[in-house]
């Protein structure tokens, strides 16, 4: 089947321009203007925006958190995430510690298959070391997963830093990096054993207790790390100006770092944890916490720069009731926020319609960076020949409002309620076929795993 996405403005990293784009089968097939229309379904995009379909590298479906399980399994995940325009999610396989990471990767595929209606791949969480982890590693990349994760923070997932040291070279000699939740976990005890001491119990104690200083030295502590083993790292969800500092210190060092941030970052600020009303705070409840405005302006001030590589959502949904569960004791709230579905139109109106960002940026943001970051250039991530038809079809005009009850994911609450959107969605493709139109998500459960190479950004 041929489809001629006619008259859209196509944007790239690199520049906007007014082209015709022919889909065949489930790739493109050319990107000019005036295509044949012959034997093709002819779809007018005048006045629109055309993006490769959005990549989402950080998303939390169907995992076990606190004694509870994100409220977003891949079948909703993905749907709700198709309908936002990201079209492939990296979600995070986490095998236990004393488990291999095959019983990992095996057990996240399970989870996914059949029901992922967007194209997903994975990245392995290393939260063990041991011989036999460290030769998995080189099997993972084979697997076509080729990126990992590793936690500065909760024990349940820490690996002492000597083991995390050894690990990064393990990932140095086959070509893998390592994304890496930077907070400084001890003091983060210590801060936490003093609030409860003191009867702070509420979710006004959570930001005080993991502060900005805390993710900036666990960000200084991995650069150092990585800059011994001479190895590129990802530090995600980065949220502050001081870890800024610390990421532009190791760069003038001459190392590679790549850095992500969410946009619950860039759009909110720590005020959400000051309500009286329990679910008011607790519904923002999320590691690293949401900071201070200053720290916002300076996310955007770097996204502008081109000092942070890409946007992702760390999607880890929990329903207000869920969120209940921390009611006596704020370590208790599961953390997390919904986003997947929000991340383009909210990185559009904030960022482009408000003049902070160009679409260039966008694009690079959401799709050709996050592509090469995590190997599935130039097969996602681009409107071009050869390249999966994977195209968000946005319309600048269809303003809109960011209300839960318009919303696929499996919440029952929007961090961004009453949100005024700049333009929204229209339609999207996956793989060449319309997968959502005007919100209504029409792909099937048909999603794939993508095998994913060697980072090439
Ligand atoms: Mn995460």
């Amino acid at each position: 089947m041929r489809t001629l996405l006619k008259g859209g403005l196509v944007i790239s990293g690199t520049e906007t321009r007014r082209a015709d784009v022919l889909i065949e089968g489930e790739a493109i097939l050319a990107v000019g203007t005036d295509l044949p229309e012959e034997g093709a379904r002819v779809v007018d995009c005048s006045g629109k925006l055309l993006f490769p379909g959005f990549i989402d590298g950080h998303t939390h479906f169907d995992l076990p958190v606190a004694g509870t399980v994100t409220a977003d399994d891949f079948a909703s995940g993905s749907r709700a995430a198709l309908r936002g325009g990201t079209t492939m999610v990296v979600d995070f396989a986490a095998p236990d510690k004393g488990e291999t990471l095959r019983h990992g990767l095996d057990l996240w595929r399970e989870k996914a298959a059949g029901k992922c209606a967007c194209d997903y791949g994975f990245h392995m969480t290393i939260d063990d070391w041991n011989g036999g982890i460290s030769r998995e590693i080189g099997e993972m990349m084979d697997e076509g997963v080729s990126t990992f994760k590793m936690y500065m923070t909760y024990p349940a997932m820490m690996i002492p830093e000597g083991d995390m040291y050894s690990a990064l070279l393990r990932l140095k000699e086959v070509g893998g990096v390592a994304g890496v939740h930077c907070e400084n976990s001890g003091i983060i005890d210590a801060l936490i054993a003093r609030a409860k001491a003191e009867g702070k119990l509420s979710p006004a104690s959570h930001p005080r207790t993991r502060p900005a200083p805390l993710e900036a030295e666990a960000v200084g502590h991995l650069l150092r790390m990585a800059q011994l083993a001479d190895t590129p790292v990802i530090v995600v969800h980065l949220s502050t100006a001081a870890s800024l500092e610390e990421v532009r210190a190791a760069r003038k060092r001459g190392q590679t770092v790549y850095v992500e941030t969410c946009p619950h970052y860039l759009l909110l600020e720590d005020s959400v944890y000051d309500s009286p009303e329990y679910r008011e705070a607790a519904k923002f409840v999320c590691a690293p916490p949401i900071r201070k405005k200053e720290d916002r302006e300076a996310l955007w001030a770097a996204l502008r720069g081109g000092e942070i590589q890409t946007v992702a959502t760390d999607h880890c949904s929990f329903t207000l009731a869920q969120k209940d569960m921390g009611r006596e004791d704020f370590t208790r709230i599961p953390g997390g926020l919904p986003g997947v579905e929000t991340r383009g139109v909210l990185l559009y109106t904030a960022g482009v319609a408000a003049g902070r960002i160009t679409l260039q940026d966008m694009c690079r943001l959401l799709c050709e960076n996050p592509a090469k970051l995590y190997g599935c250039w130039p097969r996602k991530g681009t409107i071009a020949p050869g390249s999966d038809g994977d195209v968000v079809v946005y319309d600048p005009a269809a303003d809109s409002v960011i209300t839960a009850a318009d919303q696929a994911m499996n919440v029952d609450y929007s961090p961004y309620e009453g949100f005024p959107t700049a333009g929204s969605v229209a339609q999207v493709y996956l793989r060449g076929a319309l997968a959502v139109d005007h919100g209504e998500v029409l792909a099937p459960p048909e999603g794939r795993f993508i095998p994913r190479g060697k980072c090439v950004l």
